[in-house]
């Protein structure tokens, strides 16, 4: 795929000057990023724009996030090839795409069927193996699987929903956008010894993860 790629030098040079210049370093993440065909999983109206520098729209009021914060994100996971993944809110299914990249399991949970069925076709489009997404309500995280040694939430909740922290593994990392609905902090969690560190990374704005433990839901959904 590579070499009929029209996008790769967006690609090349978005990995350069959006997310290595602005301190993502981690050669594992950009080889990740360079690799993954962004332009595969927006809708085909703005397939032009998959290599700017900001969201855009998938439909139905939903957004596949700025390329730096995805590559923060990844980043602040410190993901061995081993790892077990969650992910809260497939969307498009790029990060879930990145994530399996570079961890052993990912698992993906997405609330919106209509969402999961198009990630589902953007990942085989882009012919990536080994994520699973489950339709559900991600606030509740995914027993089934728990422990996962990393948990990435891509919608913004009021706090971090308790689920998730207890399916975190020892050693595990959360990351969350938490805070108000328009914009909110990005937060780390680190468990050590059933001990949680709280690490704070910087202000986002995310769409609102709507579900039993994070927002309450909207009337037409
Ligand atoms: N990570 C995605 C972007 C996610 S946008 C990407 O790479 O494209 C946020 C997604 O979270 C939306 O698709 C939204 O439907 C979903 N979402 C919101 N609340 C949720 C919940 N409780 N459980 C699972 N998914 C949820």
């Amino acid at each position: 795929m590579a070499e009929t790629d029209p996008y790769r030098n967006k690609r090349e040079e978005m990995v350069e000057f959006q997310i290595r210049d602005r301190g993502v370093r981690d050669e594992r993440v950009l080889a990740a990023i360079r690799k993954v065909p962004r332009h595969v999983f927006v809708p085909e109206n703005w397939e032009r724009a998959a290599y700017e520098d900001r969201p855009l729209p998938i439909g139905e009021g939903q957004t596949i996030s700025q390329p730096y914060i995805v590559a923060v994100m990844t980043e602040q996971l410190d993901l061995s090839a081993q790892d077990r993944v969650l992910e809260i809110g497939t969307g498009s299914g790029y990060q879930a795409a990145l994530l399996a990249e570079l961890a052993g399991t990912v698992i993906s949970v997405e609330r919106l069927p209509d969402i999961a069925a198009r990630a589902r076709e953007n990942l085989a489009r882009a012919g990536v193996t080994g994520v699973r997404i489950v339709v559900g309500d991600g606030t509740k995280g995914y027993p089934p699987e728990a422990p996962y040694d990393a948990v990435i939430v891509t919608a913004a909740s009021p706090e971090i929903p308790k689920p998730l922290v207890k399916q975190l593994a020892e050693g595990g990392r959360l990351i969350a956008p938490v805070g108000p609905r328009e914009c909110q902090d990005l937060i780390k969690l680190v468990k050590r010894e059933g001990r949680v560190e709280k690490i704070p990374l910087g202000g986002v704005c995310f769409v609102p993860l709507i579900g039993q433990f994070g927002w309450k839901g909207e009337s037409s959904l």
